[in-house]
């Protein structure tokens, strides 16, 4: 089975179920969401009646639960540590977080590794591995971190970063990696030879840190440090590419979550991409349709 899916809302009454419920309208077999407005950290109460209805409706349906993502609000930053309070409340915050995908029972968090904003690579690296080394004690959920465009002073651009922020964690049991394929575009890797850039990963960080992908074009060409996600097929990435990703076999058990943009900031594309994913087609006129509809 093709384990794709998208990035779906949460609301505070449906909670995962409507979630699940949004990833089925648009035909997929996974889905990813915020427990919470993605930019800041008022949540809600989790409701388990919920997350029984989408166990037991996703096993007849025969698919996967614990392929279910959760992504991490943005705002948490544990690169810098220069301002403690909002240091500890980003700990503290990541916590609660993963007591909820626990309460979930959501397998794995992504989360953006931080900026440093300053401080330099090299403290930025130290700072994300001494909170994760505090979060991960006891964590039942697997932290992904994310591989990021490298905008700004974003930490984890690059494999070795990535490979650095692991190196230093006492217990690596609960951490992996998500890709995401527009920021690695924007990083400056080159998406042509998928299988190439595996074995890259596979030597500087190791495949089975690898547990979800993010499938996103990109607005920018490859190196430009950006971090403007487009939709498939109209980036500089481009629908050949990115098809020859997500049906790579050796991501086959991974989860393929696009985080594209809404056409005109208002109509979800989700439904209308997976299907030209699933025929392996490339629509030029999916904006306008999607519009018109
Ligand atoms: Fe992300
Ligand atoms: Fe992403
Ligand atoms: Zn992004």
């Amino acid at each position: 089975m093709l384990l794709i899916g998208s990035h779906v809302s949460f609301d505070k009454d449906n909670q995962i179920y409507g979630s699940f419920m949004e990833a089925m309208s648009y035909g997929e077999t996974t889905f990813m969401f915020y427990t919470g407005a993605p930019q800041n950290t008022r949540r809600s109460e989790i409701n388990k009646d919920k997350v029984l209805m989408v166990k037991k409706e996703m096993e007849e349906k025969g698919l996967p639960f614990d392929k279910i993502i959760v992504h991490a609000p943005y705002i948490i930053n544990l690169a810098n540590n220069k301002d403690s309070d909002k240091y500890k409340f980003a700990i503290s915050f990541l916590k609660q977080e993963i007591k909820r995908c626990e309460e979930l029972e959501v397998k794995y968090l992504v989360l953006h590794p931080g900026s440093h904003v300053g401080c330099g690579i090299d403290e930025g690296i130290k700072n994300i591995a001494n909170a994760l080394n505090e979060v991960l004690v006891d964590s039942s959920v697997t932290i992904l971190l994310e591989t990021m465009a490298g905008k700004g002073t974003e930490v984890g651009s690059s494999f070795e970063e990535i490979a650095s922020i692991i190196s230093l964690l006492t217990d690596k049991t609960h951490i992996g990696v998500c890709m995401d394929t527009c920021h690695m575009n924007d990083a400056g890797y080159d998406l042509e030879d998928f299988d190439k850039l595996l074995d890259d990963f596979d030597k500087i960080v190791g495949i089975k840190y690898l547990h979800c992908i993010h499938i996103n074009d990109s607005k920018n060409e490859k190196g430009a440090h950006k971090d403007r996600h487009e939709n498939i097929g109209f980036g500089y990435i481009g629908f050949d590419r990115l098809i020859k990703i997500i049906y790579n076999d050796r991501l086959k058990d991974i989860p393929k979550i696009l985080e594209t943009p809404y056409i005109d900031r208002l109509y979800p594309p989700y439904k209308e991409e997976i299907e030209m994913i699933k025929n392996k087609k490339f629509d030029k006129d999916l904006k306008d349709k999607i519009t018109k509809e």
